[in-house]
């Protein structure tokens, strides 16, 4: 592709879950992918099998800071996404939001750059309405344990609006709901990566509060098909639009299903519901089917499988380094 039409692309949070997969997917697509991250929760085994890419670039940053380059495209990705992680330091993780926005969208008034936020079904807090169209203002605790994160995230999507008013930028705005897949962290307190590592371990499957509340789960080569579909829809398409799998469930029955896919000899047993913890979600996806013909495509089964298979490889290798004369002993 000559390199005059080769887009290049900023993706912050690029070493993390879901950004791994999107440099992947613009790289495949023939984009030039700058990937800045400051590494707090992402990984450079996200991305080593892209260093070598001749296309593909790693700046180490940390995005409350300002940044200075030339792109013609940012996905803006930067912040923690598991309350175990976002609630460690929650003062770093709103400056996150809210400083790491007005920098990146100062970088797109600059650069007169195409900017798309990730932001989150977290801002529709506790919802009251179900499932949630893009016209719910949201449930959220203001003063609560997530509401770093919510907060954060709900200031992220009016910074990004009033940059749209105020100075004409050309923005987009996702509202993600729970996603999944290879690549998340296994320690990082997810539902999905917790059931499946403590299955894989034979450890107990520990469901908080009575496990009736409800998550609608994405696998992430979905989700990631719906950010580069918004990013490419349209200018009139600003968002905020839904992006996740509309297919309810409650949490007990994800951890039977996890039980029953790795077949394992796990149990399940309850713990404490965390403060705040939302008793329902489900995405209401018209929006994002009209505007950008996009639904997802990956049935649960299926994307637990390849996650499951994600996490045997990951603990074979934890379990080789950390006894290496395992296999001679035997
Ligand atoms: P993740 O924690 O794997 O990725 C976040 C990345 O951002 C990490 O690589 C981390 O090191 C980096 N980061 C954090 N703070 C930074 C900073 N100040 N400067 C630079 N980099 C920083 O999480 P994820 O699941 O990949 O989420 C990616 C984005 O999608 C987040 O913005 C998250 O809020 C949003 N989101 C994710 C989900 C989901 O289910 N995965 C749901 C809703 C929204
Ligand atoms: N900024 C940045 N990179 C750029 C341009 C701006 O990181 O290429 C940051 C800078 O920190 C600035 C912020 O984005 O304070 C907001 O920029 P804007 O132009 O909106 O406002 P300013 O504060 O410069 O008046
Ligand atoms: N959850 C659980 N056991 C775990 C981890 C999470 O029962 O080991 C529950 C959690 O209380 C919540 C749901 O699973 O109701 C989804 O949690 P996660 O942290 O993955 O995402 P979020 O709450 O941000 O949607």
């Amino acid at each position: 592709m000559p390199v005059a039409l080769r887009k290049r692309v900023l993706v912050t949070g690029g070493a993390g879950f879901l950004g791994s997969h999107l440099c992947e997917r613009l790289l495949t697509d023939g984009c030039e992918v700058l990937c800045v991250d400051n590494f707090f929760t992402g990984r450079r085994e996200n991305i080593a099998h892209l260093m070598s890419a001749p296309y593909f670039e790693m700046l180490r940053h940390d995005v409350t800071f300002p940044l200075y380059v030339e792109v013609d495209e940012i996905y803006n990705l930067a912040c923690p996404a598991s309350p175990i992680h976002y609630q460690f330091d929650p003062v770093q993780t709103t400056k996150t939001s809210v400083h790491g926005a007005i920098n990146m969208l100062g970088l797109a008034k600059r650069v007169k750059a195409k900017i798309l936020q990730a932001s989150t079904s977290e801002v529709y807090g506790d919802p009251q309405l179900h499932p949630q169209p893009e016209s719910y203002r949201g449930s959220v605790n203001p003063v609560g344990p997530r509401a770093c994160y919510d907060e954060g995230k709900r200031c992220a999507e009016t910074l990004f609006f009033d940059y749209y008013r105020q100075h004409n930028l050309n923005i987009r705005v996702a509202r993600i709901f729970n996603t999944y897949g290879p690549r998340m962290l296994p320690n990082d307190g997810r539902v999905v990566s917790n059931f499946i590592v403590q299955a894989l371990k034979g450890e107990n499957i520990t469901v908080y509060g009575d496990g009736s509340q409800t998550r609608s789960f994405c696998y992430v080569s979905d989700l990631v098909d719906g950010l580069v579909r918004l990013m490419n829809a349209p200018d009139e398409v600003t968002g905020p639009v839904n992006i996740g799998n509309p297919r309810e469930m409650t949490i007990l029955e994800l951890a039977q299903r996890v039980i029953d896919l790795t077949g394992s000899s796990s149990e399940v047993v309850l713990r404490p519901l965390p403060q705040d913890d939302p008793l329902q979600r489900q995405p209401d996806i018209t929006l994002a089917k009209s505007a950008l013909g996009w639904k997802p495509t990956i049935e649960l089964e299926t994307g637990l499988e390849s996650t499951v298979a994600y996490f045997r490889d990951l603990l074979a290798v934890e379990l080789a380094e950390a006894h290496p004369m395992a296999e001679v002993a035997e």
